[in-house]
């Protein structure tokens, strides 16, 4: 016998919602980005640099969506206040939160700095703090639930690459903080979840490859032939394979879910 579901479209769509996107200028958070937006969420792009929002902000308009640019850094907790009342005075309400913006700058932990260590925890660990307490403070106000979505990695299970020591404690600490923070947060209808992607192709990656302070002997062409031949999809990924798994986490087709971490890797972990 058929039973009384509730339609599909009714699921996933998030039409009335508005969304945050950190770091949603360029890479994975604009692949975040347009998939909220396509399913109708209005959508505030965040990012440090001004005019990389706005282009990014623009083009999704162009696009016939609903979207503003914001400046912040995330680590900043001036600034993040200052996203939080630009993007509520804008569209009301914050429904929907995306803590995407992070860095990972290649250095062998010999090599780091105090001041290199601390940069990466600023933005991956305390944005995601100053960010997930500045908007929910404001959706526990307001009292009608809401989603936090944070994008941590595989490097939060296990550890993917020399040189990422800083970035490995970073995205850890952000999945430990990711379960605490749904438990408090259950109480006001504030489902926190992770979503850990795999290699996925974006402009930091890229950036990062030419950066990289190898062991010696070890050359980048050949690490990505390396890490591309673990992969059991055969593929790195792209900012949509994250843009989906986050339209998910953020519409009622995760109904039932908070405190989880969604690992988007394409089978990397098990290899
Ligand atoms: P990306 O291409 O470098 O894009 C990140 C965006 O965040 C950039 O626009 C960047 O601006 C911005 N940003 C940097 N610091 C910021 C700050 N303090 N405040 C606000 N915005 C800031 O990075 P991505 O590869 O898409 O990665 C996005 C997230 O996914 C990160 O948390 C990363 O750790 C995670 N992740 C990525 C991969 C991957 O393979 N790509 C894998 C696992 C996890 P600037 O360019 O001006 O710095």
């Amino acid at each position: 016998m058929k039973q009384d579901l509730r339609p599909i479209d009714d699921l996933i769509t998030l039409t009335g919602k508005s969304a945050v996107v950190t770091g949603g200028a360029m890479g994975i958070g604009l692949g975040i980005a347009y998939r909220l937006a396509e399913a109708g969420a209005r959508v505030a792009v965040a990012d440090i640099e001004e005019e990389a929002a706005a282009s990014a902000a623009n083009q999704l308009v162009a696009d016939g969506f609903e979207a503003m640019p914001v400046t912040v850094d995330v680590s900043d907790e001036t600034s993040v206040r200052q996203m939080v009342d630009t993007v509520i005075d804008a569209y009301d309400a914050i429904d929907i939160l995306v803590n995407n913006a992070g860095i990972y700058p290649n250095i062998l932990v010999m090599n780091m700095t105090a001041d290199d260590f601390r940069r990466v925890l600023d933005i991956n660990l305390n944005g995601v703090f100053l960010c997930t307490k500045l908007v929910a403070e404001r959706m526990i106000e307001r009292g009608q639930g809401g989603r936090i979505i944070n994008i941590t990695s595989i490097d939060a299970l296990h550890p993917s690459s020399a040189g990422l020591a800083h970035y490995d404690a970073s995205k850890h600490g952000e999945w430990g903080f990711t379960k605490n923070v749904a438990l408090e947060l259950a109480p006001h209808r504030i489902w926190v979840n992770a979503i850990a992607p795999g290699g996925i192709v974006t402009p930091g990656v890229r950036h990062a490859q030419e950066g990289a302070q190898l062991p010696k002997g070890v050359d980048m062409a050949e690490l990505i032939e390396r890490f591309t031949a673990r992969i059991p999809m055969g593929r790195f990924g792209e900012p949509d394979d994250i843009g989906r798994a986050a339209l998910f986490l953020a519409s009622d087709l995760s109904s039932y879910m908070t405190g989880t971490q969604i690992v988007v890797d394409g089978g990397v972990l098990l290899s």
